[in-house]
């Protein structure tokens, strides 16, 4: 029998988990990885895919496992291959290095990034200068830059735009990666339209329903836990935002952990509730994982916090369509 506590020991405080909805893959996600799933059914293993179909160690290992390979570079397929051209997109170039090779290619590429592709495309073919807010050296914003080299300047934050120069600023439009902060991206958009007050903006908005609902989540989250957690890789641009607005939002703490096991026990000192969610291209079994690990040091009571409901699916590419068919 346990002695109840001297009246003068504090009461243990509660411990709970608020679990983000929606959370985890998004629409361009699921159809990515699913693409790489069924080339493997159909045409057996290897699969090559150009890039990390999604940004996420788990879901590259498990399809590794099931025959994928993963390269860097086109030259790396052997001729007359298949590949899968991954969620991110790739700049025309890519595609024209595959036709010479005589490879089939699969194209994977996310349809909210392919909609960023043809914004491009169109203003510049009406000569316009693009300022794309994102962050050099992402996989997307190269695929993006790909399609209008000679239009295309990349702008990294409001730092950046100081610097900045175009040739007629009655014609300047600004895109931007669809995985970006929210509001990170509308201050660089504000300080561009300081610099360039005929600054022209895309017709809808580039940062893609998945990342705007991530993001509304984990806010909700910071307002309540004493802790956040986002489950999702280090190169995955859309999660390691999420850490950032959580911080942003008043969390006290906020950590990225690819599994349960890289969360740090110390981490739990004085935390009462922990927030939890993933990034889109995180896996729900490795949000299991961590609700498992919590649970087992007394993080037992989870409570779902709903900020949206999302319905949006994506059909498979359509050369695999074909196939299929
Ligand atoms: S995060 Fe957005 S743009 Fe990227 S794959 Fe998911 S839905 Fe598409």
């Amino acid at each position: 029998m346990t002695n109840p506590p001297a009246a003068s020991e504090p009461a243990a405080r509660p411990r709970r988990v608020l679990l983000a909805s929606p959370r985890g893959w998004c629409a361009g996600v699921d159809r990515a990885v699913l693409t790489v799933e069924k080339a493997l059914e159909q045409y057996g293993p290897p699969i090559y895919v150009r890039h990390e179909i999604v940004h996420n160690k788990h879901v590259v290992r498990t399809l590794q496992d099931k025959g994928a390979v993963f390269v860097e570079r086109t030259d790396e397929v052997p001729e007359g291959a298949i590949v899968v051209l991954s969620a991110h997109g790739v700049a025309p170039t890519v595609h024209a290095e595959a036709a010479e090779r005589g490879l089939a290619t699969i194209d994977a590429t996310c349809p909210l990034v392919t909609k960023v592709h043809r914004e491009a495309v169109r203003y510049a073919r009406e000569d316009y200068d693009i300022l794309l807010i994102g962050h050099e050296g992402h996989e997307e914003v190269i695929g993006t830059s790909g399609e209008a080299p000679d239009h295309i300047t990349v702008v990294d934050g409001p730092d950046d735009v100081a610097g900045l120069s175009v040739r007629d600023e009655s014609k300047v439009v600004w895109l931007s990666q669809t995985t970006l902060s929210v509001d990170e991206t509308m201050e660089t958009v504000d300080a561009l339209k300081e610099r360039f007050p005929n600054l022209a903006s895309p017709p809808s908005d580039d940062i893609c329903y998945a990342t705007q609902n991530r993001q509304t989540a984990v806010k909700k989250l910071a307002e309540d836990a004493d802790l956040v957690i986002v489950v999702g890789s280090r190169n995955s641009s859309n999660s390691v935002r999420m850490v950032e607005v959580a911080l942003d939002a008043g969390a006290p703490a906020a950590h990225l952990v690819d599994f349960a096991h890289e969360i740090d026990e110390a981490w739990l000192d004085g935390v009462s509730t922990v927030g939890l969610t993933s990034g889109a291209s995180a896996p729900d079994v490795l949000v299991d994982g961590v609700l498992r690990w919590l649970a087992e040091r007394g993080y037992d009571e989870v409570e779902t916090v709903t900020t949206a409901d999302e319905s949006i699916v994506f059909a498979l590419p359509h050369e695999l369509r074909r196939q299929l068919r």
